[in-house]
């Protein structure tokens, strides 16, 4: 029988004289006793501020960990996936809208306990658990207890990086491999099309990089609105001062959803273009998504050349490494097996 979802007290938050100050993403909602957050996921009662969404499940799946994407990272494995509802960001071409911009409670889930769902996941035979679909910087306690409940999982986080230091610094401790999306380079495009900062997302990722944590990014490149070649050069250069050309960077095809209907599939030239610029700034593992070009996605050693894993689709081969080393020069790659 499955479990009765519990009133989880939140972390991060303060009490102020009628209402509750969330302390876990940049908004820093005011919550009044019966109220929301702005991300559904956090409710006022009289006592306490609940973290509402807590173990309410809306899809699991068992995903090649390429779709998150990860591609430096176990690649070829298979990885235990899980979503909630909810998200601290309102984009207008959200993918996952259903369950992202559902208010709490509004959309069918099933509560799964920390227990039940590493039950679930090592049922299905798999080390290693993402949580993605919606975002999971807004399950902290639910996550936090799912890794404490099972220490030996590995944890993947699919995110839009808008969190505050203090509760990311503690996901980073529990996590091996992130994956945040830097979804354009100005704020205004942020402001505009995400209700967030550019900085607060930057930010983060500095501190997952510090952290040591795994770190690729995602940039959906969105015709007409993120796809200059200014933006898209400062945005690898970012990448390279402000972290290191070592992390791997994936330029994904826009499709029209949600609001952003009226915009055409971002043309495969411009991702090939954003990959080459990428590549000159000085990245070292530059991916095209959601195309099948030959080659776009394959992982190429920066010293030689040399191909050491080809990608077509989520078929992947594994043809140019010797461990975590390239089979024909020897250089250390940044990839984890
Ligand atoms: S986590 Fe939710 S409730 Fe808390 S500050 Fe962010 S949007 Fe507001």
């Amino acid at each position: 029988m499955a479990s009765i979802n519990p009133r989880k007290e939140a972390a991060y938050y303060t009490r102020e004289e009628d209402s509750y100050s969330c302390g876990l993403c940049p908004h820093r909602c005011r919550i009044p006793v019966d109220g929301y957050g702005r991300c559904g996921s956090r409710r006022g009662d009289a006592d306490i501020l609940v973290a509402y969404s807590y173990g309410k499940v809306s899809s699991i799946c068992v995903d090649p960990i390429e779709k998150k994407p990860l591609y430096n990272f176990r690649p070829r494995s298979r990885i235990f996936s899980v979503g909630g509802i909810g998200c601290n960001m309102f984009c207008k071409h959200c993918q996952n809208y259903a369950i992202s911009m559902s208010p709490s409670g509004k959309k069918r889930t099933t509560y799964e306990s920390p227990e039940e769902l590493v039950g679930l996941c090592r049922s299905e035979r798999m080390d290693a658990i993402a949580f993605t679909y919606n975002e999971p910087m807004i399950w902290y306690e639910y996550i936090m207890d799912v890794a404490e409940c099972d220490p030996d999982l590995t944890c993947v986080l699919v995110t839009n990086g808008l969190a505050e230091e203090g509760p990311l610094r503690d996901l980073c401790k529990v996590s091996s491999a992130m994956n945040i999306d830097v979804k354009g380079f100005t704020d205004g495009f942020y402001m505009k099309v995400c209700g967030a900062h550019l900085e607060d997302v930057l930010s983060s990722a500095k501190t997952v990089h510090e952290e040591k944590v795994h770190l690729e990014l995602t940039y959906l490149v969105i015709p007409g609105y993120n796809d200059s070649e200014d933006e898209l050069t400062r945005f690898s250069e970012w990448v390279r001062d402000e972290l290191s050309g070592e992390v791997p960077v994936h330029f994904t095809r826009f499709h029209p959803d949600n609001e952003l209907t009226d915009i055409q599939w971002t043309p495969v030239e411009t991702l090939m273009r954003a990959q080459d610029l990428a590549f000159e700034a000085g990245l070292s593992y530059v991916y095209v998504g959601n195309v099948l070009n030959q080659g776009a996605a394959d992982t190429y050693c920066p010293e030689c050349g040399n191909v050491v894993i080809k990608r077509l689709g989520y078929m992947v081969d594994i043809v140019g490494l010797d461990g975590t080393r390239c089979s024909n020069c020897r250089k250390a790659l940044n990839i984890i097996i």
